[in-house]
């Protein structure tokens, strides 16, 4: 669809604030691998690292440079499960199958955790919990239902059901109530990607950044070229996310690229007032606000999402009515950054991961990827390596493709986007 975030990526707070990176080389002539992985995001540098860490001699292309894509500009709102909800999840799927999907989507979690203590990852990790705001009085019940849901079928007994007076409590603005997940929290995205690309490149992968592959050939093994080499190897991961065009079209056809947006207020003397338990938050809209307090004293607000590929030309302007709608308290506040950044969502809201002869992806995390995405990389290379029960939990669930495939994706299935888009506001 031609998305273009290039510029916005350069306004960011995560860049503003980022720790140093080392110049990573661009690929240049041909090169020999057991694994080949296109995309350094967290999909892909988890694929890579997990990947090593089997011995596979790995090697990433990266079009822009580590990060340059959703992981490196995403809310930080780390948020336990699937973006299909537990009670949908059982409905869908029956109470055993839909156990075991969420209790491998929570594992994303721990090993997040896990990776950031490993290897020293300094990236503002807060483990202060996750709130779901109801935005209607009928959004309750479901609230509700999902907390017994989660307790009675999953055995998850992190998340509580929160009236309108104890979610006021967690965050200065007024709900119906709320559902509170305990091992929810938020994170330095840019950084947490950075120190996962230098623990890859400790366990012997080589990142490639500004070597876009631009074709993919599969005989015996794979071969992915660039405008300056190629890679053969014996597998490849298609770890590109809603950046992904043109390498393989079963992949593509599933997930749509929506273009999402996100701000910085200027630091807060009141924000430990707004935010007293420094929870990450996001609401029951179609269209969802998340927002959370930032280590120096900011609000880091996510807002808005557009179907087209031309972003707002004011993009502070285009978040700032969802952000006073908020906290009436901050009209006319500084803006201090405004980035955007593309989220892939599925037919399902489902993860699209699978294979194609030697080719894997995993993708398509429907806005809740941004511990999810460490978790697809994991499965890709246990796959890769063999080990294929958990990768194929989640590939048995595939979504439909969009209708209309390619060519249709957009017009088709952005009327619908749209029309839910409206029902927030009615
Ligand atoms: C604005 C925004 C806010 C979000 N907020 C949250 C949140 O708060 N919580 C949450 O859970 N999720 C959130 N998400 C979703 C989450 O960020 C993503 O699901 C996740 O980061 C996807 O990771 P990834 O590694 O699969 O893809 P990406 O991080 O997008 O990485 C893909 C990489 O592949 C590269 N690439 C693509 N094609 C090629 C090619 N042909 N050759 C070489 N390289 C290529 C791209 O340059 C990019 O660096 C948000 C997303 C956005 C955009």
């Amino acid at each position: 669809m031609g998305f273009n975030t290039d510029l916005d990526m350069a306004q960011s707070y995560y860049v503003a604030t980022a720790h140093e990176a080392p110049a990573r080389p661009t690929l240049a002539g041909v090169v020999d691998a057991d694994l080949v992985v296109v995309g350094a995001g967290a999909t892909g540098l988890s694929a890579a690292l997990h990947a090593a860490e089997r011995g596979q001699k790995t090697v990433v292309l990266e079009g822009g440079k580590v990060g340059w894509g959703a992981s490196g500009r995403n809310g930080g709102q780390m948020i336990p499960g699937l973006r299909k909800g537990a009670t949908d999840l059982v409905a869908l799927y029956g109470p055993a199958r839909a156990k075991a999907l969420f209790d491998l989507a929570l594992e994303a979690r721990d090993l997040v955790g896990e990776l950031i203590a490993r290897h020293g990852i300094d990236c503002d990790f807060r483990e202060t919990g996750h709130l779901l705001g109801a935005v209607k009085a009928g959004d309750v019940a479901h609230l509700q239902a999902e907390v017994k849901c989660l307790k009675d079928v999953m055995g998850y007994d992190q998340a509580e059901f929160l009236t309108a007076t104890q979610a006021r409590a967690q965050v200065d603005t007024p709900y119906h109530g709320g559902l509170l997940d305990r091992r929810g929290g938020h994170m330095h995205t840019l950084n947490y990607t950075l120190g996962l690309a230098r623990a890859a490149e400790a366990a012997g992968v080589t990142i490639y950044e500004n070597s876009a592959a631009t074709a993919l050939t599969q005989g015996a093994g794979v071969r992915i070229a660039t405008a300056g080499g190629a890679v053969s190897a014996r597998h490849a991961v298609l770890a590109g996310d809603a950046h992904l065009t043109g390498l393989l079209p079963r992949a593509n056809n599933r997930i749509m690229p929506v273009a999402n947006y996100v701000v910085t207020t200027e630091p807060l003397p009141q924000i430990a007032a707004l935010f007293p338990t420094d929870v990450a938050v996001s609401d029951t809209r179609f269209v969802v606000n998340y927002y959370r307090r930032t280590v120096d004293g900011r609000i880091l607000f996510g807002g808005g999402e557009r179907y087209t590929p031309q972003p707002p030309k004011d993009i502070a302007g285009f978040v700032r009515p969802f952000l006073e709608k908020t906290f009436p308290g901050l009209k006319g506040v500084k803006l201090d950054h405004a980035w955007g950044g593309l989220v892939s969502v599925t037919t399902s809201r489902l993860p699209h991961v699978g294979r194609e002869g030697n080719v894997y992806f995993a993708h398509g995390y429907s806005g809740m990827g941004a511990i999810l995405s460490t978790l697809g990389g994991k499965l890709v290379a246990e796959a890769v390596t063999g080990q294929t029960e958990r990768f194929d939990l989640f590939a048995a669930v595939e979504p439909m493709p969009f209708p209309g495939g390619m060519a249709l994706r957009g017009p088709l299935h952005v009327l619908g986007m749209l029309w839910y888009a409206l029902r927030d506001r009615i």
